[in-house]
């Protein structure tokens, strides 16, 4: 902690004490923050810089709370670390929304957006920031490789099929079963194919036990 951190937080109740921390912190000029992109909401009040490469993952989330805050089909995350992140004016210009409770308190995990023209800004976990990469003023096509979605995941609540060859994950990536792309008639012969496979599997096995 720094020395303007400590001041502004000896004038601060403890239970504000995160709006000094990342990924609020504002960063000092001399502390050697890289900018590597420059990202703006809507009105503009929000802006923020970032001094990662690449995001950490990039992706996108079909779930039923995605669909609704966002008000799309789905919804497109980039992962980095809180540190990464330099919002030019700290928290201010901010709200936070916490779905699982639906309070706007700042309490973890929680959705964050401009208070003014209310773009979604980010999804702020407790060890990593998804922040939407739609704000991110993405100039290269190297900009754009680098943000490029990896996968899709809760992919079984989806309201639309999005054919383009991305693994497609039914709901947590790498934790739940994957899904074919379209035609769903395809996904299902698949799936039968699949069960009858094992059922012969099964027998085969129970024949041999005999
Ligand atoms: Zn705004
Ligand atoms: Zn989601």
């Amino acid at each position: 902690m720094d020395a303007d951190e400590a001041k502004a937080r000896s004038t601060m109740p403890e239970k504000d004490h995160w709006k000094t921390k990342a990924p609020y912190k504002v960063h000092d000029p001399q502390e050697n923050f890289k900018v590597r992109y420059e990202a703006s909401c809507h009105c503009g009040k929000v802006k923020y810089q970032l001094s990662r490469e690449s995001p950490l993952d990039s992706k996108l989330c079909h779930c039923t709370t995605c669909q609704t805050q966002h008000a799309a089909p789905f919804q497109w995350a980039a992962i980095f670390h809180k540190d990464d992140i330099n919002f030019t004016h700290g928290h201010h210009d901010l709200e936070w929304y916490d779905p699982t409770d639906k309070s706007i308190e700042h309490k973890l995990p929680c959705k964050v957006r401009c208070n003014f023209c209310h773009s979604p800004i980010m999804d702020e976990g407790r060890n990593m920031i998804l922040l939407f990469p739609s704000l991110v003023h993405l100039k290269t096509e190297q900009d754009k490789i680098n943000f490029k979605p990896r996968c899709h995941m809760f992919y079984g609540q989806r309201v639309m099929d999005v054919p383009d060859g991305l693994p497609k994950w039914s709901g947590l990536n790498n934790e739940s079963d994957l899904i074919e792309d379209s035609p769903p008639e395809l996904v299902k012969e698949r799936e039968r194919k699949r069960e009858k496979e094992q059922r012969e599997q099964t027998e085969k096995e129970q024949k041999e036990n005999k």
